[in-house]
């Protein structure tokens, strides 16, 4: 039996983040009572024209630029030609010879080593309607049309067929999210339909030149879906071969919950879309100076982040992921570190805190980061306090309950509650002799050489202070208690 190659391409559409659509003033905002956000020009009137919205182009240049890409002076549109049930004017403007975006590239790391990905185009392109087919639980017996949908800007990004497993195509998407989410060009998130892919995938003996029959998975809408289906899809084509049968290039779609891909139509031949210029929207050139603003405006992206994060907070490659993977998460720990008056010894504890207690407590409540109840200088006071001492460990993390629940100063909870960490060495001497008195076993097991034995004491002596006696002297008062 050969051993065979993956190959995956893939086309990813991501919603690019305007406020309005891409050929209309019609407002881009999701949810709205069906047909109520339409105008002449989205819902394809005879004779309407459309007008292309500066804010579309200017998000395919910006992300262009930040994943290397050249940017096509000359802006061009075609009509692409097709029934369409959900565009009622039964064509798409899109971009055919000449994208905005030519020659991209994006580096994603895989088993620990880098692999630059080649990216062959961005275009503009308009999005379509949506055809109802149940409402509520109730299944129709007929489609009814949404075109609240329709018109809204596209970017759609074609990879070379380059990718080489699940986990490439499943380490590409996520970086490109994380990227295209640092820039702001679209909100890209896969649940709400603004990110889609199309997965192209074929096998082919190892050593072979030429690719294999592929096969294109439509519509997928989870990046560990996309992961999966390509397991899937490796694996069916490999019985396919090993059993002496032959690939038709065809569409599948993915099955979610079976965990199988079924075939919706088979492509033998191009279709032809019978593309030609789009008369209503005159070819235009970008100016140079367009560019260059667009250029200035990308700002630091993941990578570069993570790196700085390392070398300047001397964080761990784990805890830099951690916070650099979400724009949102390194602005707030960024913000923190800013606020706080001891930088340089806060940069581990506070990204601990976020990535632990944070991160735990925002999941349970689905809550964003931005709208976190523990404010980034809240949290920076909560560290303060643990590094001079005040509060131990432990307190920080009674404290930190409260902080969460009523978005409260640390400095407030720990006096209305009187958490105060116990530093009065007579204080803290008095209640080590109480421990030593009531616990003559572990006394004896620890004089005996068994050292482990102290933990209990600790225990108690925290147990009758209420966790507020600072750690390191309990442990130093005990150990020269028990040596005398
Ligand atoms: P279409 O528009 O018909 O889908 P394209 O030529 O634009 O065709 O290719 C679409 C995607 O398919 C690209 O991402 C490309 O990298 C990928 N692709 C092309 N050939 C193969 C193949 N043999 N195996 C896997 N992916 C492929
Ligand atoms: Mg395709
Ligand atoms: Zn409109």
């Amino acid at each position: 039996m050969s051993k065979y190659e993956t190959v995956v391409g893939l086309e990813v559409h991501m919603q690019i983040n305007t406020k309005s659509k891409v050929f209309c003033e019609c407002s881009t905002q999701f949810g709205l009572e069906p047909n109520s956000n339409t105008c002449v020009i989205c819902s394809s009137q005879p004779g309407a024209i459309p007008i292309l919205n500066k804010k579309a182009v200017e998000a395919i240049v910006k992300t262009g630029l930040a994943l290397n890409f050249d940017i096509n002076k000359q802006c061009t549109f075609a009509r692409k030609q097709y029934f369409y049930p959900d565009v009622a004017k039964n064509y798409q403007i899109t971009q055919l010879d000449m994208p905005l975006c030519s020659r991209g590239k994006l580096t994603i790391t895989i088993d620990g080593k880098e692999k630059v990905i080649n990216i062959t185009r961005i275009h503009l392109e308009e999005d379509a309607g949506k055809l109802v087919h149940e409402i509520g639980s109730r299944k129709l017996d007929y489609s009814l049309l949404d075109l609240n949908r329709a018109g809204i800007g596209l970017m759609e990004l074609v990879t070379e067929p380059e990718l080489r497993s699940p986990d490439e195509a499943f380490e590409f998407l996520n970086e490109l999210q994380n990227i295209v989410e640092y820039l702001g060009t679209s909100e890209c998130s896969m649940e709400e339909g603004k990110m889609r892919c199309d997965v192209n995938v074929s096998i082919r003996p190892v050593g072979q030149r030429e690719f294999g029959t592929r096969v294109e998975i439509k519509n997928m809408n989870s990046i560990s879906g996309v992961r999966d289906a390509i397991a899937y899809e490796v694996e069916r084509q490999k019985e396919v071969f090993n059993s002496g049968g032959k690939l038709v290039q065809e569409t599948r779609l993915w099955e979610a919950k079976e965990g199988i891909t079924k075939s919706m139509r088979s492509k033998e031949g191009a279709l032809d879309y019978r593309y030609f210029p789009e008369p209503d929207l005159v070819p235009f050139d970008l100016p140079d100076s367009f560019i260059e603003d667009l250029h200035k405006q990308v700002p630091e992206l993941p990578k570069a982040r993570k790196a700085r994060f390392i070398k300047d907070y001397n964080l761990s490659e784990y805890d830099a992921d951690y916070l650099t993977s979400v724009k949102m998460v390194a602005d707030y720990y960024e913000e923190a570190l800013n606020a706080s008056k001891d930088k340089k010894s806060s940069t581990k504890l506070l990204a601990n805190w976020i990535s632990t207690e944070l991160s735990a407590k925002l999941n349970a409540s689905k809550t964003c980061i931005t709208k976190s109840p523990v404010s980034s200088q809240n949290l920076t006071k909560l560290i303060s306090l643990i590094l001079d001492g005040t509060i131990s460990g432990k307190i920080a993390k009674i404290v930190f309950e409260e902080m969460y629940e009523k978005s409260s100063d640390p400095q407030k909870i720990i006096k209305e509650k009187g958490l105060t960490q116990i530093s009065d060495e007579s204080t803290i001497i008095k209640i080590c002799q109480e421990a030593i008195f009531e616990n003559p076993k572990a006394v004896a097991e620890f004089k005996s050489g068994k050292e482990r034995a102290i933990g209990a004491i600790v225990g108690l002596v925290m147990k009758k202070s209420k966790g507020q006696a600072n750690p390191q002297l309990v442990n130093k008062i005990l150990i020269e208690k028990l040596k005398d």
